[in-house]
């Protein structure tokens, strides 16, 4: 399990190790927290013959810079895949990642960009079916309009043991498509 990192004002900034956060525990680097001793990390054994407990929340918020807030987080096909939930979205079948591929809806070849709003996951057979043509010429519509995932839902699609506060916390900065998604 990781724990999320935010910034001050409660943007999320990273997915960090429980070391990482036991680390920001022992320095005192904690502002506020959310889902308290969440993790319970032992230590060695002191002096007086106790062992050290340090109790660790699955969502802490330091002090330091703010986050960007209007930073375009990375696209890979990995988070693609599951911002899609592994749906082609041109045949609608649901695939396992390895069968997957990115598609750019404006073909690059067409001046089409590799971003977030101009990529899908597409099966092999309908990215082949497409080739370097836009859904329009190729006749084949598209299943869902790309978009480019806000910090929340880039921290929701790039770990897959998310725990419940953790979720909570995320979830209610949602767009309404994600949200539509975790409703199902
Ligand atoms: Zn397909």
């Amino acid at each position: 399990m990781r724990v999320l990192r935010l910034d001050k004002t409660g943007y999320p900034v990273a997915w960090i190790s429980r070391e990482e956060a036991a680390t920001l525990a022992v320095k005192n680097q904690i502002i506020w927290s959310l889902g308290e001793h969440a993790i319970v990390m032992r230590g060695g054994i002191n002096s007086s013959g106790c062992r050290s407990i340090l109790h660790l929340p699955a969502i802490l918020a330091c002090g330091g810079d703010i986050e960007k807030q209007r930073s375009v987080p990375a696209l890979s096909n990995r988070t693609l895949f599951r911002r899609d939930d592994h749906f082609c979205m041109y045949c609608g079948q649901q695939f396992p990642d390895g069968m997957l591929t990115r598609d750019h809806v404006m073909p690059l070849s067409q001046g089409g960009r590799n971003r977030w709003a101009n990529v899908v996951a597409a099966c092999q057979r309908c990215n082949n079916a497409k080739g370097g043509r836009t859904p329009e010429q190729a006749g084949m519509a598209l299943l869902a309009i790309p978009f480019t995932p806000n910090a929340y839902e880039f921290m929701y699609l790039s770990n897959r043991q998310i725990i419940g506060d953790q979720m909570e916390y995320l979830r209610t900065r949602f767009k309404s498509n994600m949200r539509r998604w975790q409703a199902a």
